[in-house]
């Protein structure tokens, strides 16, 4: 999978007038490429910031907004006044945008010269009410977009642009992405449903239908000595557990490995990012894939179990978003609960389906019979979660719209070791509380599954949000359920009237 995001383009457009001058718009010039190349030499930010020549007529902004649009690694606009910029120049250029931008509220000089301040100086340190005249144009034409405000060599200012590049990095990428289902949803589950065109529509990605017997086909056809080789590489990537017969379990092995390539091969001929499976559908396959599954999340694949395409889309978005971060992003279910009074939380797992890019340490390859799904005896990855932040997303399809909702959490460790649990685990609280936290998220309509990641924090999701122009609800430290309530008849209006502007 493709996730190399140093590939990818932010451009950088600063905007200006001829008012001031050819000596002036030359220093404007010289001033922007010394910020676009000391942003794009930042650590924080994951993409290139490629400078672009100043731009002082309606023509050249349109023209700019126009070829952003069409570059194929451009993932979005960065705009800066430095001096004044009349906004009616931008109406035609910012009407005619499709990708997501950002406003840098900065100015090149970090301080005042106190001492020696004149004209001079003021006529060209002007983005302090340039951005102002560029803000209201934005406000005026409904636009939605990010707004970072500081110097731009401070480092909690790149590390903004940084969260709100990773954001759009995703967009682009769902923007023609494909998922492939194999089978259809759960007989029955309602969350997993939704709008496929819609989605389609709204977050760019279709989603393709296919017969498990396609996958089979792929599965039968690779050859023993491939899977001898994958073998081999499970053999010396993981600790093996031994379990029953060596024989039946080498025999398990060899059939996890020929499934892994045979859906590999698949979603590769495909082009596809992400992809669904059901145990109702398992036709032809000896076990439900669950070490494919894994390993495939770990290269960067989306994933959604039980049919859930949106959860798997999201996946995928979320392993873009954190490309390059510590942490991992895996496919994630709420399964138990410890209710303790003294120190509630949650256990999140699956019945196979959780990806060791999450991993503490080197997970244990183990195989154990599983009553769900009446096949063999299937192979996956059993492992711990390390503590800290992390977060759960969710998309769901509310009927007039689609609804994000993201729940910051803290992952603890187990309260005491799990011998007899044969999935990998994260235990978590949710934040404020699971209380509040559990409450609001059922209140929201969040499902089962989600995204959950310990590398992303609530703002790339908000960011990605506010760029699919999706509701996205936040339940974090500060959340009380009558505010919460609140958000959500507020939204409930707000869409209702949005969707007939
Ligand atoms: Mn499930």
């Amino acid at each position: 999978m493709n996730t190399d995001l140093k590939k990818l383009e932010l451009w950088f457009v600063t905007g200006s007038q001829h008012l001031y001058g050819p000596e002036t718009l030359k220093r404007v010039d010289e001033d922007s490429k010394q910020i676009a190349q000391g942003l794009s030499r930042s650590k924080q930010v994951p993409v290139k910031v490629v400078f672009k020549p100043v731009v002082t007529t309606p023509a050249a902004i349109y023209d700019i907004c126009m070829t952003a649009n069409a570059a194929a690694n451009c993932i979005g606009v960065i705009t800066w006044m430095h001096t004044f910029s009349p906004a009616k120049m931008w109406i035609a250029g910012l009407n005619a945008l499709t990708k997501p931008f950002v406003h840098l509220h900065t100015q090149f000089n970090r301080d005042i010269p106190w001492a020696d301040i004149d004209m001079d100086f003021m006529n060209l340190n002007q983005s302090a009410h340039g951005d102002r005249e560029f803000g209201f144009i934005c406000a005026r034409l409904r636009r939605s977009r990010k707004i970072i405000v500081g110097h731009w060599q401070e480092e909690r200012v790149q590390a903004e642009l940084g969260v709100w590049a990773r954001a759009a990095c995703a967009w682009h990428d769902a923007q023609g992405g494909k998922v492939a289902r194999f089978g259809d949803n759960m007989r029955q589950v309602a969350v997993t449903e939704g709008d496929k065109v819609q989605a389609q529509i709204q977050l760019g990605y279709s989603v393709e239908g296919f017969g498990v017997g396609d996958l089979v086909a792929r599965v039968n056809a690779i050859t023993d000595r491939r899977v001898d080789r994958l073998v081999s590489q499970y053999e010396s990537t993981y600790r093996i557990v031994k379990a029953g017969q060596d024989g039946k379990q080498h025999e398990a092995l060899r059939e996890a490995a020929r499934i892994e390539l045979g859906m590999r091969t698949f979603l590769e001929e495909g082009g596809f990012k992400a992809f669904t499976t059901t145990f109702e559908d398992l036709h032809g396959l000896k076990q439900l894939p669950g070490l494919a599954v894994q390993r495939l999340m770990a290269d960067g694949y989306g994933f959604g179990a039980e049919g859930d395409w949106k959860t798997a889309a999201l996946v995928r978005a979320m392993k873009v978003m954190a490309a390059g971060l510590p942490g991992g992003t895996s496919f994630m279910e709420d399964y138990t609960y410890h209710l303790d009074p003294a120190g509630p939380k949650v256990l999140g797992a699956h019945m196979l389906e959780v990806c060791p890019s999450i991993s503490e340490n080197t997970p244990s390859l183990e195989v154990h019979p599983l009553g769900i799904g009446g096949k063999d005896d299937p192979c996956r990855l059993v492992f711990n979660v390390p503590s800290g932040p992390g977060l759960n997303a969710s998309i769901i399809d509310m009927g007039n719209r689609f609804r994000m909702i993201v729940n910051e959490v803290e992952v603890v460790p187990p309260d005491a070791p799990l011998p007899k649990l044969p999935v990998a685990r994260v235990v978590w609280v949710p934040k404020p509380n699971l209380q509040t936290g559990a409450a609001a998220w059922i209140l929201a309509g969040g499902a089962h599954h989600t995204g959950f990641s310990i590398a992303l924090t609530s703002q790339h999701l908000e960011d990605f949000a506010e760029m699919a122009g999706i509701e996205c609800l936040l339940i974090d430290a500060a959340t009380t359920i009558r505010e919460l309530k609140k958000e959500i008849r507020a939204n409930e209006v707000y869409y209702l009237l949005a969707k007939g502007l």
